[in-house]
């Protein structure tokens, strides 16, 4: 961290001359350290600045779940269909604080424009580029920080307590095998038999199991050891907070915080749900908003399943992670600045004691964290129209743990001016 440095020291740090190019990525989030890692690993000289500890936003008490099968967009036409009933009832996955409307409106406009099976299609083809080989994406990442057990996997199964909810998903279903996802229907009699932690068949409809899923064992831990990784290989990340920068004729030449001015070559934007004010700045106005989601961690569950659990209907996850279980999930649309409403956190115990008679909710741990959303789905991962030096690295909604190493990938290539490999003009930062 820099600590007491002055000003003018941590500048002339990064202006002592070098011949790889210095390049400085605002937010130690997931994407953001992964992205470092992946251009340091590439022989660039990269600073991570970040107003927090490496990890401490939106993937602090994720449901720590990667895989490949989450091709479908949020918005789809049944969501559409679910979504009065879902806005007026209190124990829905989705909440909507109508104070927040107004600023809403232009997003939840194009949600709604893009909730048709021809733009599912459309975007489940740029969500498969993306996220497959994700799981693959992190072996260079987990070697340089020797962590390769942190990542498990064990496949996931969705589960349906009604015909109506299972015969709600088979659409997407579709979707995500004509994509490739590897996906099996199992009966409600054989589902203890993949699943012994759950409770009787009668209790369920149908499960879908998903084996080429698996999740973290700890969420946050994974980031900080990839930053500790960073470090170790001469990274510097310094807490700091990016208000603005310096424009040169060749495009943004610093960063400037509340501790100082940091020259770059490059500059990456990784601010998670906070990167829409840091893009205007450098004259880019993606239309990021927030869908904020609730976490409760539960120390001594009394039940383990073997993977993570997940219900479409609930819009929650429930992931076996190394402090306990991991009950996390539900969308609520309320912007950034309203205080958490911790009955939707209370909730995901309900739900997960309908799957898991008897677990035990004693000590849980609340958690919210702010998904980085764009109304497709489909992150921003672009260089600035404006500027060749700058790359954008936001808005992966509900996926942003599992794509983070990719993310870093594809941010690497952009930066160092590679070849990305994949077509990666669905993830346009001017595309609304
Ligand atoms: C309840 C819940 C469950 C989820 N479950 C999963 C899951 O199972 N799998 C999955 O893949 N994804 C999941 N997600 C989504 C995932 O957590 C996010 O997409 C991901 O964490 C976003 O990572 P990020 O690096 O873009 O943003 P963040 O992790 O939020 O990082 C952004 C960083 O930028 C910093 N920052 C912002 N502004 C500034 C500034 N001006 N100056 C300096 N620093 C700044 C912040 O401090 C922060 O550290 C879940 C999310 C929630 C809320």
């Amino acid at each position: 961290m820099a600590g007491s440095k002055t000003h003018q020291q941590v500048d002339r740090e990064a202006a002592t001359p070098h011949t790889t190019p210095h390049v400085v990525i605002v937010g130690a989030g997931a994407v953001g350290v992964a992205a470092g890692l992946h251009l340091q690993l590439a022989g660039a000289r990269v600073t991570l600045l970040d107003r927090g500890a490496p990890g401490e936003g939106a993937t602090y008490a994720n449901g720590a779940v990667i895989g490949e099968d989450h091709v479908v967009p949020v918005a789809t036409p049944s969501v559409l269909t679910d979504l009065p009933r879902m806005l007026f009832n209190s124990k829905s996955p989705l909440a909507v604080r109508w104070s927040y409307l107004p600023k809403l409106t232009p997003w939840l406009w194009h949600f709604v424009k893009r909730a048709r099976w021809s733009e599912v299609e459309r975007v489940s083809h740029a969500l498969r580029d993306l996220l497959e080989g994700c799981m693959a994406s992190f072996d260079p990442l987990l070697e340089a920080a020797e962590a390769h057990d942190m990542l498990r996997k064990t496949g996931w199964l969705g589960l349906y307590e009604t015909k109506a909810g299972f015969d709600g998903y088979q659409r997407s279903l579709e979707v995500q095998r004509r994509r490739g996802v590897r996906a099996e229907v199992i009966p409600a009699e054989e589902l203890r038999q993949l699943e012994p932690a759950l409770g009787a068949s009668q209790r369920f409809h149908a499960g879908i199991y998903y084996p080429d899923v698996g999740y973290v064992s700890d969420s946050l831990g994974l980031v900080q050891v990839l930053a500790r990784a960073f470090r170790q290989r001469g990274g510097r990340i310094l807490r700091e907070e990016v208000y603005d920068f310096e424009i040169g004729v060749e495009g943004p030449e610093a960063v400037l915080t509340d501790r100082g001015r940091h020259a770059c070559d490059r500059l990456v934007i990784a601010a998670g749900a906070y990167s829409r004010t840091l893009a205007r700045r450098l004259g880019s106005d993606p239309l990021l908003d927030t869908e904020r989601g609730y976490s409760l961690t539960l120390p001594n569950p009394g039940v383990r399943p073997r993977m993570p659990v997940c219900s479409t209907e609930r819009g929650q996850v429930c992931t076996p992670i190394d402090a306990g279980l991991r009950l996390a999930g539900t969308v609520e649309l309320a912007g950034l600045d309203a205080p958490p409403d911790w009955r939707r956190a209370d909730m995901l115990l309900e739900n997960a004691q309908r799957w898991f008679p008897g677990v035990d909710g004693e000590g849980a741990v609340r958690w919210m964290g702010f998904r980085p959303s764009m109304p497709d789905s489909l992150p921003v991962i672009s260089r600035s129209p404006r500027f060749a030096n700058t790359v954008f690295a936001f808005g992966h909604g509900h996926c942003g743990l599992m794509l983070s190493a990719r993310t870093g990938e594809l941010v690497r290539d952009l930066t160092l001016d590679r070849p990305t490999g994949i077509d990666v003009s669905p993830f346009r930062v001017d595309r609304f």
